[in-house]
């Protein structure tokens, strides 16, 4: 066992101390865990619901300790840090009324009408093991959990190293809630010992984070045959319609952009403009851009924070640079900022570029920075191919008026795609699944999807009268004649 600092990238100062697992105490974690599941997946649906329902009080009553902890580890801004709030009440608050009918027996329609009765019932995997980044410390570790609890799960979870407060903190909440600590363990530590050890013992693994780290790990569930959800990266386009409010485009672009400091798996890197409004909407963007504050304190003020490390801005620099070298123009931004209070954390400026030439690297690559560039295209045809141009497939934004925006939107290739907004109005529909295409992940959170993966199905099929297969004492021959003409006869009838 050892202790590791956590330190604040908005100052540079110490804001805690955490105890950091090993390989050996996480199997020990998993012993337990097991053990406990066994109880848990008999506690009734309306005890777990009244549990979660008392978890989404406490979050919100307990936001202020939460907003503290989340932008002391991260050095994101208080808004930015409230949508993290927002979320888990939201997840907790949405499964724990949906829970009782996802997990209820269905009854499902038999083969041969009339003489069979099915009936299909989820039951728990076992142990889900978490594994989750640092950008959203908060949601991204408890809320993918809230599911898998809700369905008699238990979960062992492995916060980033760099933001394990908060995760620690939301714990709290659920043991306070009703949660057996013994169902949910927060084990902070290295991915190579401590995420190794989780992947290699748990019954399902739900991953957010990288798309290098998601595709290993995905070998490694295959390898296992366990269920393997990734959330990953992505490269998530804008779309500016002809017929948009520029106003009201350029003003939500600078929220879809530099949200979190656009350390946002789902915030928009690249923005195409049709170019009749390309200059009215590049002068009104540019305006937002240039009025945000850029906040060293974690008042509710701060448009924007500061960046995760210093090592990332230097990340997020190089991108710059090398687009820069390449050819492209850098409209705002462009620069670490390191003046006053900014000097002691790790600032970057939000940053607009355009005449991004497709050899410099952010042109594909995931920048993960408060960095985007324009394009200005000659029709929204063009803006749609460009868009889908990607390895990448997780959000999208388009801003038209809503008939527009419906035909564009239907034939972007992304998991969620925003219409008039930049990625909110998805995030926050519990209801409707969210996850990647292509590279930007397999499997969804949200929607009944996000709960039922963490389930078996089990089909439970009792036969009537006679062998589904037809009466043992009748003629083969006849038998296929008869079940031929029968499906042939009554297809539109037997649906
Ligand atoms: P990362 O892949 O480096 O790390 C994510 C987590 O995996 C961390 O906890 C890390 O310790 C762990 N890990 C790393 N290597 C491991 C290994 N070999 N075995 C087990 N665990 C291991 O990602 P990151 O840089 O921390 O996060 C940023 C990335 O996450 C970006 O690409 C971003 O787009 C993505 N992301 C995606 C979503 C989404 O919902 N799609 C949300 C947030 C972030």
């Amino acid at each position: 066992m050892s202790n590791n600092t956590v330190v604040s990238p908005a100052c540079g100062e110490e804001v805690g101390s955490i105890r950091v697992y090993t390989a050996e105490e996480t199997r020990a974690a998993f012993v337990s865990a097991r053990a406990a599941q066994a109880a848990w997946e008999h506690v009734p649906h309306a005890t777990k619901k009244r549990i979660f329902l008392e978890f989404h009080d406490l979050v919100l009553s307990e936001k202020t300790a939460l907003l503290d902890t989340i932008c002391a580890e991260s050095g994101k801004a208080r808004k930015d840090a409230f949508e993290e709030v927002l979320d888990v009440a939201l997840t907790a608050r949405h499964y724990a009324y949906r829970a009782g009918a996802l997990l209820r027996p269905r009854r499902a329609r038999a083969g041969i009408p009339l003489t069979g009765s099915v009936r299909v019932n989820h039951e728990p995997v076992g142990v889900v093991g978490v594994i989750a980044p640092w950008n959203y410390p908060l949601t991204l570790a408890v809320s993918d959990a809230v599911a898998a609890l809700l369905a008699g799960n238990a979960v062992v979870l492995k916060p980033d190293s760099a933001t394990p407060l908060s995760a620690l903190r939301v714990a709290e909440l659920l043991y306070e809630a009703g949660v057996p600590r013994e169902v949910f363990h927060v084990l902070p530590g290295p991915g190579a010992e401590v995420g190794q050890a989780i992947v290699a013992d748990c019954d399902y693994l739900m991953f957010t984070g990288s798309t290098a780290t998601g595709r290993k790990l995905a070998a490694q569930a295959g390898e296992r045959l366990i269920g393997f959800s990734g959330e990953l990266g992505g490269k998530n386009p804008l779309i500016v319609a002809s017929d948009a409010d520029i106003q009201r485009a350029a003003e939500g672009a600078v929220t879809a952009c530099f949200s979190n400091a656009g350390q946002l798996c789902i915030s928009i890197e690249r923005i195409y403009v049709v170019d009749a409004v390309a200059a009215e909407f590049t002068r009104a963007f540019v305006r937002s851009v240039e009025a945000m504050k850029v906040g060293a304190e974690h008042g509710w003020n701060a448009d924007m924070g500061s960046l995760i490390s210093h090592d990332h801005v230097e990340k997020v620099s190089g991108f710059v640079d090398d687009a820069v070298a390449a050819g492209a123009r850098v409209l705002t931004g462009g620069k670490r900022l390191i003046d006053g209070a900014h000097a002691r954390g790790a600032y970057y400026a939000p940053t607009v570029l355009t005449d991004v030439p497709a050899s410099a690297r952010l042109y594909r690559e995931e920048v993960f920075g408060p960095v985007v560039y324009i394009e200005s295209v000659p029709d929204e045809d063009t803006a749609i191919a460009r868009a889908n141009d990607t390895d990448y497939g997780l959000n999208a934004s388009v801003w038209a008026r809503a008939s527009t925006g419906r035909r564009i939107a239907s034939q972007l290739h992304a998991g969620t795609v925003n219409i008039n907004e930049g990625y909110a109005t998805a995030w926050i529909a519990m209801d409707a699944p969210m996850g990647g295409w292509k590279s930007s992940g397999v499997g969804r959170r949200h929607g009944d999807g996000g709960l039922l993966k963490y389930t078996e199905a089990r089909t439970v099929a009792l036969q009537r009268w006679t062998h589904a297969t037809g009466p043992a004492a009748l003629d083969r021959e006849k038998f296929a004649a008869t079940a031929a003409w029968a499906l042939r006869a009554f297809r539109d009838v037997l649906r």
